[in-house]
């Protein structure tokens, strides 16, 4: 069997320091490169978020990043080990796509049972207990997995990750398809799991998702268009803002769209997002708009959403 790669004495605190440290990763699919010079670095513990639209490159990253497919060009490390080692990282790694497959016949507990049993896992009544018990699974451990709500299916979905004691989990949009509250309690358990020190990569569509990792990367195209915590990004992208609510939005859209200094108009409900990256500019563009009395007009903090817009405007 391969050995797993060995890293220089000297690089011992970085180990440590980072689960994941890559550098120019880059993939192409029959001929096409969906993944493009991507470095990364995530810190041991921490809650790390791919955002972007479908096929921008999230999974592919994703997989690189922890050995699960090789790079073209590219280097890294991922737990410690060379991510060309896919053997040396399996076993710590735990991989949850929404396209989660369980046993509906089996019960919750047989269902972790059963997994526990295919992995030989080590004590496995007493991992399937505590595993019951650290996703609040135990009301459910005698209930057909078929008869589950989403929420829940997706939870005994996670509980089956963890089962080995995984140090990383990838997480593929775990949450699609399941509603706000089940979404919320999911990622209060992926907080728990980040506390414990399971370090974890996830991706989403999810604005507010995004705004609960500790950081978060900007995806279009196979680059990253921007990558940091929250504040980070949203202070980088140095944008300045306003919600207008009222009468006659789209036709005020449509009279803002593409006037200097308003780099963006986006349609939220009932509001207009508007937003520029030179306040001045803005204010002078939006003046002939601010005193129609079916329209009220009010600063507002730019959003996440506002930030990755720009951004793939600034790209396209
Ligand atoms: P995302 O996760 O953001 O939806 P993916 O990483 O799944 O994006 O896919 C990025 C692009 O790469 C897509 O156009 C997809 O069709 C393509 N792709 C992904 N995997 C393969 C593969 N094994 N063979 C060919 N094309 C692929």
């Amino acid at each position: 069997m391969k050995q797993a790669a060995k890293l220089p004495q000297d690089n011992s605190d970085r180990r440590d320091k980072y689960a994941i440290d890559v550098a120019h990763l880059t993939k192409s699919f029959g001929g096409r490169t969906v993944v493009n010079n991507v470095s990364i670095q995530v810190k041991r513990g921490e809650i790390y978020g791919f955002l972007g639209p479908n096929g921008s490159g999230k999974t592919t990253t994703m997989r690189l990043i922890c050995g699960l497919l090789t790079p073209d060009r590219g280097s890294g490390t991922c737990l410690g080990y060379d991510i060309h080692d896919s053997a040396a990282i399996k076993p710590h790694l735990g991989y949850m796509t929404q396209h989660f497959s369980l046993y509906g016949d089996l019960s919750v507990k047989e269902n972790l049972a059963f997994v526990a049993g295919i992995y030989g896992i080590a004590n496995p009544r007493r991992k399937v207990h505590d595993t019951l018990h650290r996703l609040g699974l135990e009301k459910r451990a005698d209930q057909r997995a078929s008869t589950l709500s989403g929420g829940w299916k997706q939870r005994l979905a996670l509980a089956s990750c963890l089962l080995h004691e995984p140090e990383l989990l990838l997480l593929d949009e775990p949450t699609a398809g399941v509603d706000p509250q089940a979404r919320r309690e999911f990622w209060n358990h992926i907080h728990e799991l980040a506390q414990d020190g399971i370090t974890v990569l996830v991706s989403t569509h999810y604005m507010d998702e995004a705004e609960r990792c500790h950081e978060l990367a900007f995806i279009s195209k196979g680059h990253i268009l921007d990558h940091g915590t929250l504040d980070d990004v949203l202070a980088r992208a140095n944008l300045s803002s306003y919600t207008v609510s009222g009468k006659g939005l789209d036709a005020l859209a449509k009279k803002l769209e593409g006037q200097e200094g308003i780099a963006l108009v986006t349609r939220f409900g009932n509001a207009l997002h508007i937003s520029g990256t030179d306040r001045q500019k803005l204010d002078r563009a939006i003046k002939p708009f601010q005193n129609r009395p079916e329209q009220k007009w009010q600063r507002t903090q730019p959003t996440l959403e506002d930030v990755f817009i720009q951004l793939m405007d600034k790209k396209t």
